[in-house]
């Protein structure tokens, strides 16, 4: 078994590198807090629950478009 020498080409190959676009309203989490959504009044302090809904922008996929 000889060992075969392989020559890569040492032209600039431009790598594609294929992102996911994330979600801009969930930052690809694909849900988001409820308290996001919800209307802060200011009546103080309320403290609402981290309940995390379904982000409706990516539909929970965390990918835009
Ligand atoms: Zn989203």
């Amino acid at each position: 078994m000889n060992s075969i020498e392989v020559s890569l080409p040492k032209a600039s190959i431009p790598i594609e590198i294929q992102l996911p676009k994330l979600c801009t309203r969930c930052l690809g989490s694909g849900e988001q807090l409820a308290m996001q959504s919800a209307v802060t009044y200011d009546v103080g302090s309320i403290r609402y629950k981290d309940k995390k809904v379904k982000c409706e922008a990516c539909k929970g996929t965390g990918r835009a478009g």
